[in-house]
């Protein structure tokens, strides 16, 4: 079969490689779909000393049971499914708290719970092992299109749980970057809030796509931005920020414009900082803000997710490439030209 590898910092190859063999508490997916993520980009920009050359890239996947093992009673051969990006143990405390996105076996303090495409093969190859557990049935979702759920469904649905009780009736939130994350937000805060949605995008005609995304409001990030928005809360601020950028400067404009109690969701990781300053004086976040650097989801966030899709409330826009053109996806989202998500098709 063929395997999208990362080999060297900026290098990717197409190989041909065996299709891999399942343990009793496998499946193995014939992959439908790859999303293309942008944190994608940041592993393949990584140096010389990442750990990880040689995996399959691709942590969103959708596709059919091809094979399972012998203890898999979660599946039958045929059964379309969301392979998940966050693989944790399901058995630690964080786990059973129902906190997979921090678990403390196959995650640590600094590094997220094992991932498929970093240190285990993803899914941008004709087929992916993946046990059972870590796998989601998508019943009349259509894996052609559902990979981005894995990631770009769940990612959003998790910093949008945690701040939800800020966006009762009358509340605004501003989303700021309207890609593959970002287009999902949109559609999961008018689907399951009454919060009025403010989108921060450069790119003109994803900011058209973001007000029928349900935006009420859309603006370029110029000059004028935080004094627009705090005109629109008569200068009180907005109950919540999603960060899908992670910037420098989308980091101070979320600071500029949060309202005091209120909370931001950093999720892009664009190398930027946002300064919590214990101080009377100077430039500070107002008093009470929430600020969590926001990190995947957990099962019953992809439950959620799949259940919005599945009753028609939010989809995922994709633009698809042949597996074998993957080097286009990644330079055609390097360069802001993907609206929606990209999928690699294999
Ligand atoms: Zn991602
Ligand atoms: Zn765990």
């Amino acid at each position: 079969m063929r395997a999208l590898k990362l080999v060297g910092p900026g290098q990717l190859e197409l190989q041909e490689v065996p299709v891999p063999e399942i343990g009793d508490d496998d499946i193995l997916v014939k992959v439908a779909a790859a999303g293309l993520c942008h944190s994608d980009l940041h592993i393949l920009h990584q140096g010389a000393q990442w750990p990880f050359f040689g995996t399959t890239m691709g942590h969103e996947t959708s596709g059919h049971v091809e094979a399972k093992g012998a203890n898999v009673t979660k599946f039958d051969v045929g059964d379309p499914v969301l392979v998940r990006a966050v693989w944790a143990c399901g058995e630690c405390r964080p786990c059973r708290l129902g906190r997979e996105n921090a678990c403390a076996v196959n995650g640590s303090r600094s590094m997220f719970p094992l991932t498929p495409g970093l240190a285990v093969d993803g899914g941008m190859a004709d087929y992916i092992r993946v046990a059972a557990q870590h796998a989601d049935p998508l019943g009349e979702i259509d894996p052609d299109t559902a990979a981005p759920l894995a990631d770009a469904g769940l990612t959003p649905m998790h910093a949008i749980k945690s701040s939800r009780h800020l966006l009762d009736d009358g509340a605004t939130a501003v989303v700021i970057g309207f890609g593959g994350l970002g287009h999902m937000a949109v559609q999961i805060l008018a689907a399951d809030t009454d919060a009025t949605i403010i989108v921060i995008e450069p790119d003109e005609a994803k900011r058209a796509a973001a007000l029928k995304a349900g935006a009420a409001v859309t603006l370029a990030p110029d000059a004028d931005v935080v004094a627009t928005i705090l005109d629109r809360t008569d200068g009180y601020g907005v109950d919540v920020v999603y960060d899908f950028v992670g910037a420098q400067g989308t980091l101070d404009t979320a600071a500029a414009v949060v309202a005091p109690e209120g909370a931001v969701r950093v999720v892009g990781l664009a190398d930027g900082a946002l300064t919590v300053y214990a101080s009377l004086e100077g430039e500070r976040l107002p008093w009470g803000v929430d600020v969590q650097r926001a990190y995947g989801g957990t099962s019953v966030d992809q439950t959620d997710v799949l259940r919005l899709v599945a009753n028609g409330s939010i989809a995922v826009e994709t633009v698809t490439y042949p597996l074998t053109e993957a080097r286009q996806a990644f330079d055609d989202l390097e360069a802001g030209r993907i609206q929606g998500r990209a999928v690699l098709i294999p």
